[in-house]
């Protein structure tokens, strides 16, 4: 049974993490680099215990260090949140190991997953559908040509062991691809240390759109509805809505069904994702990529389901049986949550940290904040700039719109440049107001 659990993470997702398992009653410990000795989740924390140096390689993915935490505190369980260690197969086998419970999927699973090519190929065996492409890694720019003369251009060269909008080069014609496919692999190599890449056809103007899954030891899978994320700069999401506000009821009930059994088929447990991409004119949809963590926008699908995920994780890895069934998970209005993070929008969101001198959080009906700052606290170079996430419910999503609108200007983050602003931009939007954005949004209104 899980009483104690030790938190591999930092910021805001820490602070989610204490809240749950506070409610669970079970005591929290939390690791920390030497700069976040004053973070707001230390000062929550039941104990804290410092693991290293700011760079997250000698202190949030220095892994034995955080084993040794929680051998010496006698967690029974580690949450890793979302980033750092947290889709780390080594990691929960080394758990595992030492009998320390990992809060998230098997690490085979993890495994599998990971491999973002791989995981396309087990899921095409599985008849879910995938973004045409190549069958798994290729090794030189003269094996793309030949995928290309199947799918034509434009194509996107991807890195297999990707992940955070990183690592992927589009290419729209033959002169440009020998150089994106170099470019793509040794960015591969150098943020992700392996250079593997994959082809993909790329997909004009597509919404992003995924479903969050639930899954127990004993093969009970649910779906929690679907989150649209197509509201992204650099492939990385800013706002995020749920549910989506251009798909229909069955379009809706088929990606469900497919996420369902695209997590069964590889005996999934835990709080994951299976993200699509979604053609709005012909209703088709891809699977692009599973993540088997939870993630930073799952606020959202918690406000219209009334689904705490983290205590599920928590539970589900404690050994407990889902006590949800599909027929009872209803959805109930809108939510929206926008990324407030520490970057300046009007130089192409390069990072702005520093310290806040003047901090006031909006409150009032329907309004959440996860965050982790608190006024006068810094927020360090090293990690990455959110700094908070506002989330807004509705009974629609006029409502929810209105009362994110109003939140955003109650919010004064002082003493460095933020998001803020930028979103009442996007919420003001007529493309936006109509739902039918799609990826190329930020791109196509604001560049
Ligand atoms: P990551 O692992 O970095 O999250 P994803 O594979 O999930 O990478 O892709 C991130 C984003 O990049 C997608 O949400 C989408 O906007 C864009 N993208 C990825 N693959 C394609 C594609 N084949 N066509 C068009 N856009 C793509
Ligand atoms: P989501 O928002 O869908 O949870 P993101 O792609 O925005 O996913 O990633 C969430 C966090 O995890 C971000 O801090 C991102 O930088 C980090 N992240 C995701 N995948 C990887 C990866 N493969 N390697 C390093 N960091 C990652
Ligand atoms: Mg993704």
């Amino acid at each position: 049974m899980i009483s104690k659990i030790l938190i591999a993470n930092r910021g805001e997702i820490a602070v989610r993490i204490i809240r749950a398992a506070k409610e669970l009653g079970m005591k929290t410990v939390l690791v920390h680099s030497t700069v976040d000795k004053d973070s707001l989740a230390t000062k929550m924390a039941d104990k804290s215990i410092c693991i290293g140096p700011p760079p997250a390689l000698d202190s949030y993915l220095f892994y034995q260090n955080i084993l040794s935490a929680a051998i010496s505190v006698k967690a029974d369980a580690i949450h890793p949140g979302y980033g750092f260690l947290a889709e780390n197969p080594l990691f929960a086998e080394a758990c595992k190991a030492l009998r320390v419970v990992f809060i998230g999927p098997k690490s085979d699973v993890i495994r599998k997953m990971g491999d973002k090519a791989k995981a396309k190929s087990i899921m095409e065996k599985f008849g879910v559908p995938v973004v045409p492409g190549s069958n798994g890694i290729i090794d030189s720019h003269e094996k793309a040509l030949s995928i290309v003369e199947e799918i034509g251009y434009p194509i996107i060269f991807k890195a297999s062991a990707g992940g955070g909008g990183k690592g992927m080069r589009i290419v729209f014609n033959r002169s440009e691809l020998e150089n994106a496919y170099k470019f793509a692999s040794s960015e591969a190599q150098q943020t992700f240390g392996d250079s593997s890449v994959y082809v993909e056809k790329y997909i004009s103007g597509p919404k992003h759109i995924e479903i969050q899954i639930l899954g127990d030891k004993y093969g009970n899978i649910v779906h929690l509805f679907e989150r649209d994320c197509s509201i992204q700069r650099r492939h990385q999401k800013l706002l995020e809505e749920a549910p989506s506000p251009s798909i229909d009821n069955s379009t809706r009930e088929q990606m469900g069904e497919i996420a369902v059994k695209a997590a069964k088929s590889v005996e999934y447990d835990s709080a994951g994702t299976i993200e699509f991409l979604y053609d709005i004119e012909s209703k088709e949809f891809y699977f692009i990529e599973m993540n088997t963590r939870i993630q930073v926008e799952h606020p959202v699908s918690e406000m219209i389901t009334g689904v705490d995920l983290i205590k599920y994780q928590i539970r589900i890895a404690n050994g407990e049986k889902l006590d949800l069934k599909q027929e009872n998970i209803q959805k109930n209005g809108h939510a929206i949550e926008c990324r407030i993070n520490a970057e300046d929008p009007l130089n192409d969101f390069s990072p702005c940290p520093g310290k806040i001198t003047q901090l006031i959080v909006p409150g009032g009906p329907g309004i959440r904040v996860d965050s982790g700052v608190y006024p006068d606290c810094e927020i360090p170079p090293y990690y990455d700039s959110m700094v908070a996430k506002l989330i807004a419910w509705g009974s629609d999503r006029r409502e929810a719109i209105e009362r994110m609108k109003r939140a955003l200007e109650e919010f004064h983050i002082d003493g460095l440049k933020t998001t803020i602003s930028f979103h009442i931009d996007i919420l003001k939007n007529k493309k936006f107001l109509t739902g039918l954005y799609t990826t190329d949004f930020i791109k196509d209104y604001f560049y």
